[in-house]
């Protein structure tokens, strides 16, 4: 869909130049979504991997993050491998509801209500961004916390219209229950994609 240089806005790497690539096409359906237009895979012309690598390449960073859209809907076999080839440390963002493929350094698991993570997902995750919505997110963030494994870093992270409403409730939680951070979505306030 789309691929761009920027700083990762959120989650563990927070702060770091990284290279994303948006890949086309997701079938989770989320209501928030803030890249609908990415849902339907065929409106985006397609790339060969080494236009996209080499799109990387112009850049100094070497930390490239694939997200979507759900970027499991693809093999990632192909992309990950020719990323690595070129000294990346390839990260992923997913909802888990699709197989994962490709050679992936982290994976960042963002569980969705509307299709669930597969098991064999939840077991690789480096990182559990769970999105708050409501009160109720908390007990549903707990419910994946216990599936993955124990050094993977949790966090909550205020869904951007509700921020105004959950973000004291977060707080609260996170101070009674340090195993999690928090995590906004800095790049919104920094004004950069
Ligand atoms: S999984 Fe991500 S891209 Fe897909 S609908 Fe949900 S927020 Fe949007």
């Amino acid at each position: 869909m789309e691929a761009f240089y920027t700083v990762q806005g959120e989650g563990f790497y927070t702060g770091h130049a990284a290279y994303f690539i948006r890949l086309g096409g997701c079938d989770v359906g989320c209501f928030w979504c803030d890249v609908k237009e990415s849902w339907e895979v065929d409106k985006h012309p397609q790339q060969t991997v080494e236009q996209i690598v080499a799109g990387a390449m112009e850049y100094p960073g070497r930390k490239a993050v694939i997200t979507g859209g759900e970027p499991l809907m693809h093999n990632l076999d192909a992309l990950t491998f020719a990323l690595k080839e070129n000294g990346f440390s390839v990260h992923i963002e997913t909802s888990g509801a699709h197989p994962l493929s490709g050679h992936i350094d982290w994976v960042c698991l963002s569980p969705k209500k509307f299709k669930a993570p597969l098991p064999e997902v939840m077991k690789k995750a480096d990182e559990l961004k769970v999105v708050v919505y409501n009160k109720s997110d908390f007990r549903w963030a707990e419910e994946h916390a216990a599936q993955v494994s124990e050094d993977c870093h949790l966090l909550l992270q205020p869904e951007w219209s509700k921020q105004q409403e959950v973000m004291p409730l977060i707080v609260d939680y996170v101070k009674q229950n340090p195993q999690w951070n928090i995590s906004l979505q800095t790049h919104k306030f920094m004004d950069i994609p």
